[in-house]
């Protein structure tokens, strides 16, 4: 692949944009042994083969990705919307590549999969892949989602019982149901979904009496938000991690 479409494919601009960052200097690659040096490659349409392909932008290290998948810690205080209304944007917290990559010819950056209120915290998935997007997000999927609940008033066993048998929300005469609920402390809850409605954690502790004082994703699939992941950070997801949402 040559190299500018290369970085076309990686976020970094148009491919006129691509191809005067590599005639400046600006790009330094190097192949074969993980221990070869990185070299300036002046030439736009030099040819890599992106499995051997180390890449530094700038100065900056950037590992080629076919498609993007990555997790946020989501902090308080930012929408997961590209146009926010009140509240920073999660997107702002993504490096420039991240919110450029190309789809289908046009300049779309990743998407988060699914929503987290304003004021939610935690575990969010963003990728370029469509078809994941679309797979995670599905209701017959019934992915798990873990969340650490902390209510306004003591839970008890009345509530626990109720948001495990299913509560009626405004919405919809179907009841929702917790798949798993489980009490932490007096205050505090670990509470297990498997859809993702508006609000759906909100409106279920109001329903069985109660009130969200704070709401912390933990958890989706079998993936944890690592504890040394801060409030903002994001990182790339392994193979590995990807197995853990299927
Ligand atoms: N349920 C909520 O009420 N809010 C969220 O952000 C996620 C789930």
């Amino acid at each position: 692949m040559q190299l500018q479409d290369i970085l076309y494919s990686q976020g970094f601009g148009t491919r006129r944009v691509c191809a005067g960052l590599v005639q400046q200097g600006w790009v330094e690659t190097a192949s074969g042994d993980p221990d070869a040096a990185f070299s300036a490659c002046t030439e736009a349409s030099a040819e890599f083969d992106v499995d051997d392909l180390r890449l530094k932008v700038q100065g900056v290290l950037w590992p080629y990705h076919a498609k993007a998948y990555i997790m946020l810690h989501k902090p308080a205080g930012t929408e997961c919307s590209q146009k926010p209304s009140t509240y920073p944007s999660i997107y702002t917290l993504l490096p420039a590549p991240l919110r450029q990559r190309p789809c289908k010819g046009a300049i779309q950056g990743v998407q988060a999969v699914g929503r987290l209120d304003q004021d939610t915290t935690g575990l969010l998935l963003l990728s370029d892949d469509g078809q994941f997007i679309h797979r995670m997000s599905s209701p017959k999927k019934h992915v798990p989602k873990v969340y650490q609940v902390t209510t306004k008033h003591p839970v008890d066993e009345r509530q626990i019982a109720a948001l495990l048998a299913g509560v009626v929300l405004d919405d919809d005469p179907k009841p929702v149901r917790a798949a798993a609920c489980s009490v932490v402390d007096s205050h505090r809850l670990s509470l297990t979904l498997t859809e993702g409605k508006y609000h759906q954690v909100k409106r279920m502790l109001a329903a069985v009496g109660n009130r969200v004082e704070a709401l912390h994703r933990s958890r989706i699939g079998t993936l944890d938000l690592p504890a040394d992941l801060a409030p903002g950070q994001w990182l790339w997801l392994s193979d590995a991690d990807l197995h853990k949402l299927t």
